[in-house]
């Protein structure tokens, strides 16, 4: 019998999270953005979902080709454009649409021979300081892409990096729309959290990632609040059970101890299955359909629970780490991260099952 644990990705769920981000996208074409292998849940995992998007987003030129291999006709955006010459004659033989974020990577276009003309995102740099132009040089550098014979069109773009928060875009809005004012190009900026709270980010090309696995990216509203159903689930089973007497304690360090006589299971999943090590005693848990919590620290293979609430489980019983019961985001929240670090940190040694959409 192969180890418990497993991770389900639902489909129907992503179908489901993408439903909602071009509802919320009006007439906006959608960009999945399925970097770092979908966010975990795997990029050939998930195409069969994602291929209801307008295009997708990726980092390598790998990924693009496997999204090519495996039959997505549509845009795919590489969202740090080309490292190389020879990334771009694959951007070229492939139609991908690269970025082009700086001086270099558009004099390197420049001087390509290519056998026919790409598509191209032209980034401004509107405040969050990692990749884009600078304003001053935006309108030369449109100009010089718009009469490049290596262009065919060129989308405008910029990301924004407090839209999750109570800063928000106007600022970042206001000279983006500066920078490109008397431009008909089609724009690009909203990524998940822009989509959900600004519609007036939404322009010509929307760029949703997080939401799309059904992870929130806000602190101060949930997935379930917006709508956004988990695609991937993580589960397990208790493989040992402990009574601990009062005073007792669990785990590497000791770090949690008994106050009263307890139950604990042992659960197969660990820091190495990509279950954060920091996350602290009390952080959620369903273990046979029961809420209750972890106790003590996170180890390479195996974390514990509280079995209090739950006095019939025994070994074999259910456990959900994180899905629909348990949501990410707040595993992430106890642990002191994001759910787009946890997703992504779903370790190769897990076993994946797809539950496909007609299966839901
Ligand atoms: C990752 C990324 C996105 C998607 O962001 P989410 O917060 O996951 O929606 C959009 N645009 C760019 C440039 C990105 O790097």
């Amino acid at each position: 019998m192969p180890r418990p644990i497993c991770a389900t990705i639902d489909l129907a769920a992503f179908a489901h999270n993408l439903a909602l981000a071009r509802r919320c996208a009006g007439s906006a074409r959608v960009l999945a953005v399925v970097k770092a292998d979908a966010y975990g849940h795997g990029l050939l995992r998930v195409l069969p979902a994602a291929q209801r998007a307008d295009g997708l987003a990726v980092l390598e030129i790998e990924a693009a080709v496997r999204a090519r291999e495996a039959g997505f006709v549509g845009r795919i955006v590489l969202l740090e454009g080309c490292f190389d010459e020879r990334d771009l004659e694959q951007a070229v033989h492939l139609d991908l649409t690269p970025v082009l974020h700086s001086a270099g990577q558009i004099d390197a276009l420049a001087r390509a021979a290519i056998e026919r003309p790409i598509g191209v995102m032209l980034k401004l740099n509107s405040g969050m300081n990692r990749l884009g132009l600078r304003a001053a040089q935006f309108r030369t550098a449109l100009a010089q892409v718009e009469h490049m014979a290596q262009v065919r069109d060129v989308i405008l773009m910029s990301h924004f990096a407090n839209a999750d928060d109570q800063r928000g875009v106007a600022h970042q809005l206001a000279v983006f729309d500066a920078a490109i004012s008397g431009s008909t190009q089609p724009v690009s900026l909203a990524n998940s959290a822009a989509l959900l709270r600004y519609p007036q980010t939404q322009r010509q090309w929307v760029r949703p990632g997080i939401m799309l696995y059904g992870a929130t990216p806000f602190a101060d509203q949930s997935a379930g609040e917006l709508g956004l159903v988990p695609v991937m689930s993580l589960a397990s089973r208790v493989i040992a059970v402990q009574t601990l007497a009062p005073g007792e304690s669990v785990g590497y360090g000791a770090s949690f101890t008994a106050a009263r006589p307890m139950r604990i299971g042992v659960v197969a999943c660990g820091y190495a299955d990509g279950y954060p090590r920091h996350a602290p005693s009390g952080t959620p848990v369903m273990v046979a359909g029961q809420r209750t919590g972890t106790v003590g620290r996170v180890s390479m293979d195996m974390l514990c629970v509280d079995l209090t609430p739950v006095p019939a489980a025994d070994v074999g019983a259910e456990v959900e780490l994180w899905g629909r019961a348990v949501p990410v985001d707040e595993v992430a929240t106890s642990s002191g991260t994001v759910g787009y670090e946890l997703l992504c940190a779903l370790a190769p040694r897990v076993p994946v099952r797809v539950r496909a959409a007609a299966e839901a």
